[in-house]
């Protein structure tokens, strides 16, 4: 096994595969440039899929595609080279298309969510293959006559054709985020230890707080203050400040009514 910079070493390489995409294959068919091919595998390595077959490409074994795959030369090395579509996806139970453009007749493409949906439940007991064309043209009508479905990433409608590497990866995102069942987390505040929310008689002094600031700056018409500080008001419990913003903020409103005076410092000053 190559020497892998991206991976965790501790983790062996069967296991950096989700068992729930095992049954996902990626079937690159009459690919022109090497380095797609690298980058495919290093797009599906990132979301755990493993299987990658090779249909007739234009130039390979390259270097490129050994460059472009990074850490994923292994998914690289796995992969059959095969003559034909058809050996490609003798043993699947789904095979899908995918294309910039609506071109197959009769069914409108499915959107990567639709189909990312439905992928989950067949690779249940099926194996799936997700089918790219060739970059100058895509897929040929023969090649989708073979497809059960096809697939559109949206895109602008001016310019809706993505690099095929990236192809992969936008379409190996969504089938593992269905598989895994969970849209991804980004952390939010509440994870933080520190996080508090603030209570409702802290906001409130929050609030007065601040109309007694914007009085004094004249921000506020003391005749009707109320339609302005309704809509800050609205403003503020969207942002939903916890304590220590709120803290923050009250700091920032004592310095509107009693500006701070700070030394400037000058080169060669010290503290
Ligand atoms: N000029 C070709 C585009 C080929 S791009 C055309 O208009 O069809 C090479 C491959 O990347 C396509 O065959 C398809 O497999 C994939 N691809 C590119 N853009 C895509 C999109 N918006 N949705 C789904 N697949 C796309």
């Amino acid at each position: 096994m190559s020497r892998n910079p991206v991976t965790n070493p501790a983790v062996r390489f069967d296991e950096l595969f989700d068992p729930r995409l095992a049954n996902i294959r990626i079937v690159l068919s009459r690919t022109q440039n090497p380095g797609n091919i690298g980058a495919a595998a290093r797009a599906m390595m990132t979301m755990g899929v493993r299987d990658l077959a090779l249909v007739n490409p234009e130039r390979y074994p390259h270097p490129q595609a050994r460059a472009q795959a990074s850490g994923a030369l292994n998914v690289l090395e796995e992969a059959p080279v095969v003559a034909t579509l058809e050996e490609a996806i003798h043993d699947c139970a789904w095979v899908v298309g995918t294309s910039a453009r609506a071109r197959h007749l009769g069914d409108e493409p499915m959107t990567p969510e639709a189909f990312a949906e439905k992928a989950k439940e067949i690779s249940k007991t099926g194996r799936i293959a997700l089918v790219f064309g060739y970059e100058q043209s895509g897929l040929t009508n023969e090649e989708l006559d073979r497809c059960n479905a096809v697939v559109a990433i949206p895109t602008n409608p001016g310019y809706s054709s993505l690099n095929l590497a990236q192809a992969v990866q936008v379409l190996c995102y969504v089938l593992r985020r269905a598989a895994v069942s969970e849209v991804p987390r980004v952390s939010v505040k509440t994870d933080n230890p520190i996080y508090q929310p603030p209570t409702a008689e802290q906001t409130e002094q929050f609030y007065e707080h601040m109309e007694r600031a914007l009085l004094g700056t004249g921000f506020l018409d003391p005749k009707n203050p109320l339609v302005a500080m309704r809509r800050l008001r609205m403003l503020f419990n969207r942002a939903q400040p916890d304590l220590n913003e709120l803290n923050m903020l009250r700091g920032l409103l004592t310095t509107v009514e009693k500006p701070k005076r700070r030394r400037i410092m000058t080169a060669g000053s010290e503290e």
